[in-house]
């Protein structure tokens, strides 16, 4: 990249012009991929916390999130699961009135803490208002205390939450952008795209909109802000749009300037591999298995993903892939996001493909020393087809010929991690080809957008013979009743999860609310042996119990969304899913994916908290009507609106941080347009657009 073209660019600036900025900061910034001046501006908010009143408790509604102030009625400090504290405070709106009681709660907490608090403390708290026992209830609140004689002072105007990462906290962070902000240049110097090309989004400039989005005005809208409709954002959007486009455009003519091998088998494995197996491929399997195909008998590169509703069947398209590479007389490498995904597969194909003489080679980080060693060995020699998780793409290993990449549920792999993999088969200007399989259903118009640099098959069919999950919907009071259908079904040696969500994108509260629901089942069902599993643990407790759920040792399963993606156990026909309201649809049918897989018939209980929008209400009676992930995705998106389909999550590559391809979709003829005379025009800003908004992912995809 030419830095001629940054010398008079103000953004380039390092952070450490910023004063304060020191060694162990700078790391911390690096982490979020925030190296220059230009970067914090562009770090834009996920959301807005609106701190700028205080509630009184009376008025607070189960699902608002709110800040309120009283005094410490009542402290309690239990050990009945796990160290507990609780708080009552009360506020002066309604001091006989049960009502005005707030309960905190708080499951991690220090003594130095817990000393700072008396009766009669004043505090001021903002959380999400839960519906408790006996009172409403926050858990985990931000909490301050206020001096006796304190003036109510609050904040001016919004406070914008942004994405950060450990140790780093968001005053600091807020702080740090508020600073470079002082610092941003007049327009003329920030604005790369050509005013001819940006003419339907000249509303507002991009300083006013940058400015806007740190430090919204304390009259902002803020469910517009929610929305992603402002004006601000709009044009924010058709920038990262453009950069989007231009980096996909990008990757795909230098994958076009890739050879690959061209891997022209005789079928002979494949057939044997068809004639063994228990089943038939349905229609669907050998349409997608057969494009599949033809693109690995070319010498271009693929580049397909493949989409299939759970349990439709994927993998044997992934088998097939794998024997047309062995036929071929190269290697292929499948790659899944977890060690219980990888290892499943492992199970199949070793069952599948090791009776036809072929060498199936396991790799994952638990493999250490000698096993290792070997494994490693094999890959640059014998070693027909590789299984495996992240390892498989890290330093140090090798591949003697490998021809095709499978990457499975790919939304939870970054382009990098694809790349990498990739790259281990580069020879020369020779790649392998690649092929992505994912369940997450997408509308096909808004994957074909989302996936501009692929090829997309869809297997539109499930194998006969399944039975559908029964759906029901029941408001979150009836959970009692909910439990004692768990006691029942376990007691017949069934087993079952439960699942929690929670609003924020915090993987911290995710557990905490995990860690709360196991503590609270315990207590209900005295004698069960109950598991727990969240983001937060260590690897090697989680697999100890998914194994132990496995083996069927444990019973009840409580769980964050992080069992959401593939996970087998045949034997599990229960599900709970709490507060499901608060989930997309794609993410609640891929959950209830997780039970129906065995002879049992299958139910998944989705609970919600009252009250529940006539929208939401529809959302969730869908899941009750349907099984079929197309289905559900379409109805999403009348329903909810594009945003809700395309979460970040699942567009995987492309994680916006304004952009909402669906919701943005008008824009996106704009953009294109943009988007060839750049390319044609202005090379120079193309690559400061994409260095701008994609900034290090790009650095990977130029790899
Ligand atoms: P997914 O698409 O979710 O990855 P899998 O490949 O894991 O689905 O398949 C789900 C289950 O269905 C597996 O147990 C698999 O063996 C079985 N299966 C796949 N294809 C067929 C078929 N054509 N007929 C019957 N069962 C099948
Ligand atoms: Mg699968």
């Amino acid at each position: 990249m030419p830095t001629a073209a940054f010398s008079n660019d103000p953004g380039a600036a390092s952070l450490t012009s910023l004063a304060g900025v020191g060694p162990a900061l700078r790391e911390s910034l690096a982490k979020l991929g925030l190296l220059t001046l230009q970067d914090l501006w562009f770090h834009l908010p996920l959301r807005y916390e609106d701190k700028t009143r205080i509630s009184s408790i009376r008025d607070l509604r189960v699902g608002d999130t709110a800040q309120v102030e009283g005094r410490i009625e009542a402290i309690e400090k239990g050990f009945r699961f796990r160290p507990q504290l609780r708080i009552a405070i009360s506020d002066s709106t309604g001091a006989d009135d049960s009502q005005s009681t707030l309960l905190l709660r708080f499951f991690h907490f220090n003594n130095a803490q817990v000393n700072q608090l008396a009766i009669g403390t004043r505090l001021r708290c903002y959380g999400e208002v839960r519906r408790g026992q006996h009172s409403l209830e926050m858990v985990h609140p931000q909490y301050q205390r206020l001096a006796e004689d304190a003036a109510s002072e609050v904040e001016e105007r919004l406070t914008p939450i942004y994405p950060t990462t450990e140790g780093l906290g968001q005053k600091r962070l807020g702080g740090l952008i508020q600073r470079a902000l002082a610092l941003l240049p007049q327009d003329e110097l920030l604005e790369l795209v050509p005013p001819a090309l940006r003419e339907a989004n000249a509303a507002i400039s991009l300083r006013d909109a940058l400015l806007y989005m740190h430090r919204p005005p304390p009259d902002a809208d803020l469910t517009q802000l929610s929305l992603g409709t402002h004006p601000a954002q709009r044009r924010l959007a058709f920038e990262e749009l453009l950069a989007q486009h231009l980096s996909l455009r990008q990757l795909r003519n230098r994958l076009r300037a890739h050879a690959a091998p061209v891997l022209r088998g005789d079928g002979k494995l494949r057939r044997r591999f068809l004639a063994a197996l228990a089943f038939a491929p349905t229609k669907a399997q050998a349409r997608v298995a057969a494009e599949v195909a033809r693109d690995l008998r070319e010498a271009a590169p693929m580049l397909r993903l493949v989409q299939g509703d759970v349990g439709s069947g994927k993998t044997v398209v992934a088998a097939l892939a794998a024997l047309a590479a062995v036929e071929a007389g190269r290697q292929a490498a499948l790659m899944a996001p977890t060690e219980l995904l990888a290892e499943q597969h492992f199970i199949n194909f070793h069952k599948w493909i090791s009776p036809l003489g072929i060498e199936v080679v396991w790799l994952a980080g638990k493999l250490k020393g000698k096993a290792r060693t070997a494994a490693l060995a094999s890959l640059r020699g014998p070693a027909q087809i590789a299984i495996g998780t992240h390892a498989l793409m890290q330093e140090g290993v090798e591949f003697d010929r490998l021809g095709l990449v499978i990457i499975d549920e790919q939304h939870r792999f970054g382009v990098d991690q694809r790349l990498a993999l990739r790259d281990k088969g580069r020879a020369g200007s020779e790649i392998p080809h690649q092929l992505v399989l994912t369940a997450t259903p997408i509308p096909r118009t808004l994957a074909m957008t989302a996936y501009a640099d692929l090829d997309v098959s869809i297997i539109d069919e499930l194998p006969p013979g399944r039975t559908p999950v029964a759906t029901v919907v029941l408001n979150g009071t009836r959970r009692s009743e909910v439990v004692e259908r768990i006691r029942a079904a376990c007691a017949e040696g069934r087993q079952a999860y439960w699942v929690c969500t929670v609003i924020e994108e915090s993987e911290v509260l995710e557990a905490q609310a995990a860690e709360v629901a196991h503590a609270e089942l315990a207590a209900a069902l005295p004698g069960m042996r109950i598991g727990l599993v969240h983001g937060r643990m260590k690897p090697a407790e989680k697999q100890a119990a998914m194994d132990a759920f496995k083996r069927g040792e444990i019973s009840l399963l409580v769980a964050t969304t992080v069992i959401e993606v593939g996970v087998d156990v045949p034997n599990a026909s229960l599900m709970v899913i709490e507060n499901a309201e608060r989930l997309g649809l794609a993410q609640l049918h891929q959950l209830r994916g997780r039970v129906g897989r065995g002879t049992a018939k299958s139910s998944c209980v989705l609970l919600y908290q009252a009250p529940l929008s006539a929208t939401a209400r529809a959302r969730l009676d869908v899941l009750r009507e349907t099984n079929d992930g197309f289905r559900i995705a379409e109805k999403d998106l009348e329903l909810r609106g594009p945003g809700e389909v395309l979460g970040t999550r699942q567009t995987g590559e492309a994680a916006f941080r304004v952009a909402d391809l669906a919701r943005d979709a008008h824009l996106l003829p704009a953009v294109q347009r943009a988007g060839e005379v750049l390319m044609r025009e202005h090379p120079d800003l193309v690559a400061r657009l994409i260095a701008r908004w994609i900034g290090h992912a790009a650095r990977f995809a130029g790899a």
